[in-house]
């Protein structure tokens, strides 16, 4: 059984729309799909409509972006309900926020004698809009040789035109996912953090109502798998995994291309999730 619980579409900055997707998925072999745009479930439905009668399952989940003291961390709520009228409106909230801090990103940009206009990057962005449309942007006017080039120079943690994003505590995330009748794991958590740093965070993370943590992942090494598997074991915690497919936007990762022990689906919020 093929299984990934972590992708992107065109409803954040994937570039398949949830029906390409799941076109991809059914081609590929894959069985089951979490679709975790950030801070969206815009693409949910209708990926759910694309995949009906396919045998193909489709998870709904959302990945929140959320900060704790100086650290930004990726969470992935599954388990949630994603007709809920709550979740939607605060998503939508956070996502004006997105919007007025890539905005001041561009006037940091025009203060660099770089001009990017709005409509640009908004016409780049068919979802939740973000630094890597802004990136795609720099490259087609010119500015950047590529994206990687754009994040380096202009808007890459700490360059001149980076600002950070608006974001949600972890407390508020879990908040947000619980009331949608889900629950939340911290993302590629040795992605943001080093093993150190995870560890001294993990009370106050827990203590905010943080129950899982994201252990398989394209960018997790077999080392930093099994750390996971025994921290998650250790601290009681259900763990979960996916291939943070993008697309085109990341070449590189192929969905359902990182291997997820189907026992994944028997714990925390996918239990009730597949009973549906
Ligand atoms: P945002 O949420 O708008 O801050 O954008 C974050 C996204 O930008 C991440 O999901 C990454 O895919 C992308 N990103 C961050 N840093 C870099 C980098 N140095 N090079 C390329 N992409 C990056
Ligand atoms: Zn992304
Ligand atoms: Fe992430
Ligand atoms: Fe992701």
């Amino acid at each position: 059984m093929t299984i990934d619980l972590h992708t992107h579409t065109t409803a954040s900055d994937g570039t398949l729309t949830p029906a390409e997707l799941v076109y991809a998925a059914r081609r590929d072999g894959v069985d089951v799909i979490a679709i975790t745009d950030h801070d969206t479930v815009a693409g949910i439905a209708s990926a759910r409509e694309a995949a009906a009668g396919t045998g193909l399952r489709v998870l709904a989940g959302v990945e929140l972006a959320a900060r704790r003291q100086r650290y930004g961390l990726h969470l992935l709520a599954y388990g949630i309900d994603p007709t809920d009228g709550t979740l939607a409106a605060r998503l939508h909230e956070l996502a004006t926020l997105r919007e007025e801090r890539v905005r001041n990103m561009l006037e940091l940009l025009r203060g660099l004698g770089v001009a990017v206009r709005w409509e640009q990057v908004a016409a780049l962005a068919r979802g939740t809009v973000g630094r890597p449309h802004v990136a795609q942007a720099l490259v087609e006017a010119g500015y950047a040789r590529d994206t990687g080039d754009a994040f380096a120079r202009y808007i890459g943690n700490g360059s001149p035109a980076y600002l950070p994003s608006a974001r949600l505590t972890v407390a508020e995330a879990v908040a947000l996912a619980g009331d949608a009748g889900g629950a939340v794991a911290l993302a590629h958590p040795l992605l943001s953090l080093s093993r150190r740093a995870l560890v001294a965070l993990l009370p106050a993370l827990r203590a905010a109502g943080l129950t899982g943590l994201e252990v398989y992942h394209s960018e997790h090494d077999a080392a930093a798998v099994r750390y996971l598997r025994e921290l998650a074991a250790e601290q009681r915690m259900w763990w979960t995994g996916g291939s943070d497919f993008h697309g085109a936007a990341k070449p590189d990762v192929r969905l359902g291309g990182v291997a997820i022990p189907p026992e994944v689906l028997a714990q925390g919020p996918f239990q009730g999730a597949m009973a549906d």
